[in-house]
């Protein structure tokens, strides 16, 4: 099911703390199913649960095109490079708008995957961008408040 997206800076949704996933729930992994086709349907490349009104620690990334998604319940940032980059960012809760956002380019990341087996994922480019572009949704930052 394809889900409504929050958008707007101010709107307060998009502006709060998500909570823990306790328990990888059927309705969880349908809200998983549900953020990706919502994510396809609308040409992103990265969707978190709160763009779709769910506070919850729930990210998806598909950085290339043929590739299947990635999901993540719960995800934390263990590790950041040093070396950053600026680049330009969309988000589907602020269409648009661009802003140029400096990021790690290399990251190490866990959390849990649908299955509930904890994943640990080193990752670099667009993938590292996407993901911490998505966990920053989790604690209600936008690319609007990254500035350079
Ligand atoms: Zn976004």
């Amino acid at each position: 099911m394809i889900l409504p997206i929050q958008t707007g800076q101010d709107n307060p949704i998009l502006r709060q703390e998500a909570k823990e996933v306790k328990e990888i729930t059927t309705q969880i992994k349908q809200l998983v199913l549900d953020m990706i086709e919502t994510m396809k349907a609308k040409d992103g490349i990265g969707l978190a649960a709160p763009q779709v009104g769910q506070l919850l620690q729930i990210i998806i990334a598909k950085p290339e095109p043929d590739k299947e998604a990635l999901a993540l319940i719960n995800p934390q940032i263990k590790k950041t490079s040093r070396k950053k980059e600026i680049i330009e960012e969309g988000c589907l809760s602020l269409p648009n708008l661009s802003v140029p956002v400096t990021r790690s380019v290399k990251i190490i990341v866990q959390g849990l995957a649908l299955n509930g087996q904890p994943v640990k994922i080193k990752a670099k480019g667009l993938l590292a961008r996407i993901i911490q572009h998505e966990i920053d949704h989790l604690s209600g930052v936008l690319i609007v408040d990254k500035g350079l």
